[in-house]
């Protein structure tokens, strides 16, 4: 069996990043994806717009040509596919990594279709496969959705929007201007600081003027077939009639995932232990890259800012 000198976990930005820096330093490599390419932002709301204006999502100093400053779903699909395509990477698509083990120097990485032999491994495999569920009766049902991708299917429908978030917002606004009558369930007391800024103004308005409804310091309990019950800011329990539930609860890295691999994750928000310098693991030659490394903290990495993991990663693999 051929031992690659890199192999690497997920076709999202920052693994096509890596088959890029690896390419350019002439090292092998095989990219093993279990989705399409950027699979994650495949499954991105459909008319979502990064925070991000387009240079700041560039990789390999490849130009990212967006006609407005800030690109949507579909243009970075293009951008990142069509990298993946012009530059021949290496990568092999729906094949899931199952387990990655050590036998001496050698990686052994089985997969849902195959068995491999590498000399690093870098994992970037993300954050948006295992939605934060929030472990309540009725979550299971049909009706609730951790994934929002357009407005059309809730239009006369009653909707509750769990949290604050920018995901939050913008199901809220979209599926409000569709027709959906919305309720939000926040438990913080005000809409997040994090929300982008030219969006803000726009849901504290709506919500100042009651076209959309919100509960601060509220909390969902509970979701039945028609109505879903919550506690208010008093303690008081309310129930309201309800046809969907769009639960933007956040995305969790697979923390079984890295475990079994022999990742340390360490403090309430399960960071993996990686030299920042490097980014290698304890364990000798296994890589993170992107946004992976946050933990649960999933608000700490993005696309700007872990670009620069794979010139890191392969220099280091170099110097050794
Ligand atoms: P991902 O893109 O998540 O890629 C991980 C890949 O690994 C996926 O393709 C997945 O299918 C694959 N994978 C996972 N497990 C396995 C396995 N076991 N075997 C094989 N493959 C596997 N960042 C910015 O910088 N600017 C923005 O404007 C911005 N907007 C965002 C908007 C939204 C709605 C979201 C959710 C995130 C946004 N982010 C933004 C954050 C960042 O863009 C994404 O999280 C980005 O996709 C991270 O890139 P990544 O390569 O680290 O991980």
């Amino acid at each position: 069996m051929e031992i690659v000198d890199i192999l690497i976990i997920g076709a999202g930005p920052i693994g096509l990043n890596c088959a890029l820096e690896a390419k350019k330093n002439n090292l092998n490599y095989l990219i093993i994806e279990k989705g399409t390419i950027v699979n994650s932002l495949y499954n991105y709301p459909l008319y979502m717009k990064f925070f991000s204006t387009a240079d700041k999502l560039e990789i390999a100093e490849i130009p990212f040509i967006s006609a407005a400053p800030k690109p949507g779903r579909q243009e970075a699909l293009e951008y990142y596919q069509g990298i993946a395509r012009q530059k021949n990477i290496n990568i092999n698509l729906y094949e899931k990594v199952l387990k990655v083990s050590k036998n001496g120097e050698i990686f052994e990485i089985q997969t849902s279709k195959s068995k491999y032999t590498a000399k690093n491994v870098i994992i970037s495999t993300g954050f948006y496969d295992i939605p934060n569920l929030m472990n309540i009766p009725g979550e299971n049902l049909e009706k609730v959705k951790h994934y929002y991708t357009e407005p059309y299917p809730f239009t006369k429908q009653k909707i509750v929007v769990i949290g604050s978030s920018n995901s939050s917002v913008d199901a809220a606004l979209e599926t409000y201007r569709k027709g959906a009558e919305v309720t939000m369930i926040i438990r913080n007391s005000e809409i997040s600081s994090n929300v982008k800024y030219w969006v803000k103004p726009d849901i504290e308005n709506r919500i100042a003027e009651g076209s959309i409804k919100a509960h601060f310091g509220s909390e969902l309990i509970e979701i039945e077939e028609n109505s879903v019950i919550f506690k208010d800011e008093q303690g008081k329990i309310n129930e309201i009639e309800n046809d969907f539930v769009l639960a933007m609860t956040g995305y969790l890295p697979d923390f079984d995932f890295l475990k079994n691999s022999g990742i340390d994750l360490q403090g309430e928000c399960l960071n993996p232990v990686y030299n920042p310098e490097t980014m290698e693991t304890t364990v000798p030659n296994l890589y993170l890259a992107g946004v992976v490394c946050g933990g649960k903290d999933t608000h700490l990495w993005f696309i700007e800012n872990s670009r620069i993991h794979a010139e890191m990663i392969m220099k280091s693999i170099i110097s050794k």
